[in-house]
């Protein structure tokens, strides 16, 4: 089973108002989520590996073999989680999640390293976070810790056969959903947590167009739940990515307000490197998390904590500038003028999806913001964002300059296969 999250050297984080806000269970006399009470039910008809690996399409339809599931009930407290063939399951048409959007979910990825080991990043954050997603949506709480040794047993058990090459992944998408069925619009009292994997294309996207919103669209606002990831933040901005899309851009730049404040890019974090107008420092900046507008996503906080440590020292990296690593709020207008007067050094996007993917033009106002990403990198980024990109993938993919107390390292002996039942 896995280790104890403290052993792998990782303590939850307590950012007040942020991933790890609510508590768990503590005080309910109910049964919490409890992984090592794990029943398995291996899969009678393994699926085939696509010939082509398994992550050559942009469908996101390809499922591993197995997936994790646990029921709730407010009178039963969790029951007991089972490891089982990945296919249907049944929920009433009254069930809540269906109406009222009683839904959060995950994102993550488990890596196959160029060590031939499995790996997940950052697990424990985004087992927090979805602990944080569920109590805004009234869905219930569990002990995270739990979730992560549940995900740790389904990749340990699917990875081996999914994920036989280095430098390979999938996605791995923990969900939480009402089932209770009844049609009042009440805090539900039955849930189904789940646990999925997914096939998902390659790191390398394309540099990405964004369409700014301008106020025709509000993604998210002070009060809330932009910063929890519950799926009524997404089924609602579909229509305005989709309008984006046709006319040629990739995302949309989420502002926000009458200032035209910069929030996020499409479902990931949106940074600017420019050089600061009064100092002439380069300075990478990000909006907030005060303002509780945007999510706080794990590769954000991955590339502040990587700029913060490896970039803002003279002379740290051979060529490279030190930055300052600004995390507050900001305005198109500001990016504009930084454009118009040169300052404007480099654009990204970032989150577990899409990973990092450098962003080569904003369409503002009807203008064109274009930002230079200077350097040689094949996937467009410069040469700031390509190096804080790099050292993700190299602790992803257990490479020497990765953090290693960032990532939780699969045994994979401790497959469901290798359990007797
Ligand atoms: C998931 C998500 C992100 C990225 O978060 P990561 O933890 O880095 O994957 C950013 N913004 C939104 C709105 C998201 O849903």
């Amino acid at each position: 089973m896995a280790k104890t999250l403290e052993t792998q050297g990782v303590s939850l984080d307590t950012n007040p108002g942020t991933v790890s806000e609510p508590l768990s269970t503590k005080n309910s006399a109910l049964p919490d989520l409890d992984a090592s009470k794990l029943t398995i039910q291996l899969t009678p008809n393994p699926k085939e590996v696509p010939a082509e690996g398994f992550n050559p399409s942009w469908r996101h339809d390809l499922t591993t073999d197995h997936m994790i599931t646990c029921t709730w009930t407010d009178e039963t407290g969790w029951q007991t989680p089972a490891l089982v063939p990945y296919g249907p399951f049944q929920i009433m048409p009254t069930a809540s999640v269906l109406h009222y959007a009683t839904e959060c979910f995950e994102g993550m990825k488990c890596y196959r390293g160029y060590d031939n080991k499995l790996r997940l990043f950052r697990p424990q954050l985004n087992a927090a976070r979805m602990l944080m997603s569920s109590t805004r949506i009234a869905l219930p709480p569990f002990n995270p810790e739990e979730l992560v040794k549940l995900i740790y047993k389904l990749v340990a058990t699917d990875g081996g056969k999914w994920l036989p090459k280095p430098g390979s992944f999938f996605y791995i998408r923990p969900t939480s959903i009402a089932t209770h069925p009844a049609l009042g619009v009440q805090k539900p009292r039955e849930a189904l947590l789940y646990v999925i994997c997914c096939a998902f294309p390659t790191l390398d996207a394309k540099p990405m167009k964004l369409l700014a919103s301008e106020g025709q669209a509000v993604r998210a606002w002070p009060g809330g739940w932009g910063y929890a990831k519950v799926g009524a933040n997404y089924g609602p901005s579909l229509m305005a990515s989709d309008e984006a899309q046709k006319q040629g851009f990739n995302q949309i730049l989420w502002l926000f307000g009458e200032e035209n404040y910069v929030t996020e890019a499409g479902a990931s974090n949106f940074f600017v490197l420019w050089r600061n107008k009064e100092t002439q420092k380069l300075e990478l900046i990000t909006a907030p998390l005060t303002d509780k507008l945007i999510l706080d996503g794990v590769t954000r906080r991955s590339v502040l904590e990587l700029a913060r440590e490896r970039l803002t020292k003279a002379g740290a990296v051979e060529g490279l500038e030190e930055i300052e690593v600004v995390e507050r709020k900001y305005t198109m207008d500001e990016v504009a003028l930084a454009a118009e007067e040169g300052r404007l050094v480099e654009g990204f996007a970032a989150g577990t999806a899409f990973f990092v993917v450098a962003v080569s033009l904003v369409s503002y106002k009807g203008k064109d913001i274009i930002f230079p990403n200077k350097g040689t990198n094949a996937d467009g980024t410069g040469v700031y964002g390509g190096a804080i990109k790099k050292w993700l993938k190299d602790t992803m993919f257990g490479n020497e300059e990765g953090k290693k107390e960032w990532v939780m390292v699969i045994d994979e002996k401790d497959s469901a296969y290798n359990q007797q039942q």
